[in-house]
């Protein structure tokens, strides 16, 4: 059984807000045919996805999630954020 499949279907990152308070986190999801999905918990577990009050970004490849966070001016949660910063 080949892997490849796999590799057809790009990471995807959402950055939303938690509702009522500055906080932003990290969704990882998939790009699919319909836009992408995001997983139900944040990046680092601290938010679920029922406590967002919007997307500052979504559907964005690794590479420009990063820079984005990067340029949003926000304080992005850092446990989120070095998802962008460790190998593994
Ligand atoms: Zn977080």
């Amino acid at each position: 059984m080949l892997l490849n499949l796999e590799l057809n279907y790009m990471e995807a990152y959402t950055l939303k807000k938690k509702k009522g308070i500055e906080e932003y986190h990290l969704f990882e999801g998939r790009m699919t045919a319909e836009g992408c999905t995001s997983k139900q918990v944040s990046v680092c577990g601290k938010m679920n996805k029922e406590e967002s009050s919007g997307n500052i970004f979504a559907c964005e490849e690794e590479d420009s999630a990063r820079k984005k966070c990067a340029k949003t001016g926000k304080t992005v949660c850092l446990d989120c954020i070095s998802r962008f910063y460790t190998s593994y």
